[in-house]
């Protein structure tokens, strides 16, 4: 596998500031990248998307927005305000995408988190189509259905992109969230059937998990069939970036230019 689709997210070496990840990514290769909001803060973003495109590589996306159910009208609005902002950021950053983790909230039942979603998706679109930025429906994985996702399924985010049927709404499909699912196939043919397929996420599973978050594997450490899902992905016509997404306590602790190094050499192989 050639590094011609390469893309790395910010929070993949979360240890290094972004000026550091765009120079050592361009020097190993890397030609994308997703940049995580957090990696922005106190920076120029128009000008930090320009030193990323200047360093040879292209903006993918923005991570993350989403997080639209509340229990309460002021937190709904409040969720809805700052994924404007979101959106803005991911403008000025001349990013083409949005990322949503769309949010759960743990008191009340999930089919009432997935309207508030829907309703958030809807009220923010408006802007995003006047900007020309996507957004990008994340399904996660079933354990995170508590608090960061009622979206756990590919069926479910295209039926949420069904409804809302717009061009500026699609899905993110991350092998991580995904690779279990027996309709994984079938929803994917069906995700590029409606013209919604964005974007394309990649790390492994590792057995055993020890962190529920941040125990994500490189490429080829795991049990996900990466290669397999990657084909039906580019069977239902994507050809956008692969996107290493690893967030890791045990990566996050190694020196990061020997993490990338191996990053690089685990996509060669097993991506
Ligand atoms: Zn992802």
């Amino acid at each position: 596998m050639d590094l011609n689709r390469l893309c790395v997210h910010t929070i993949t070496t979360k240890p290094w500031p972004i000026e550091t990840a765009i120079e050592r990514f361009s020097a190993h290769g890397v030609v994308g990248m997703t940049v995580w909001r957090d990696a922005l803060t106190g920076r120029d973003i128009s000008a930090t998307g320009q030193r990323i495109r200047d360093a040879g590589m292209a903006v993918v996306s923005l991570c993350r927005g989403g997080f639209f159910p509340a229990e309460t009208a002021t937190g709904r609005q409040a969720a809805i305000d700052d994924n404007r902002r979101a959106i803005d950021e991911a403008a000025a950053l001349g990013a083409p995408l949005l990322v949503l983790v769309c949010g759960a909230a743990p008191g009340q039942p999930l089919d009432i988190s997935r309207g508030q979603i829907q309703a958030g998706i809807e009220a923010v679109l408006p802007q995003a189509q006047a900007v020309g930025v996507k957004l990008g429906v994340e399904p996660l994985h079933p354990m995170y259905a508590d608090s960061r996702s009622a979206i756990n399924t590919m069926a479910q985010a295209n039926d949420i992109c069904a409804r809302i049927d717009s061009p500026f709404v699609g899905v993110v499909v991350d092998v991580y969230h995904l690779w279990w699912d027996p309709y994984l196939q079938v929803e994917i043919d069906r995700c590029g059937q409606m013209g919604k397929l964005f974007a394309f996420h990649i790390c492994d599973w590792r057995t055993p998990t020890e962190d529920l978050l941040n125990d994500r594997g490189q490429m080829g450490e795991g049990c996900i069939h990466i290669r397999e899902i990657r084909g039906w992905v580019e069977d239902a016509g994507f050809d956008g970036y692969n996107e290493v997404e690893i967030f890791s306590n045990r990566y996050w602790a190694l020196e990061q230019e020997q993490f990338l190094e191996r990053i690089v050499a685990a996509y060669k192989t097993h991506a």
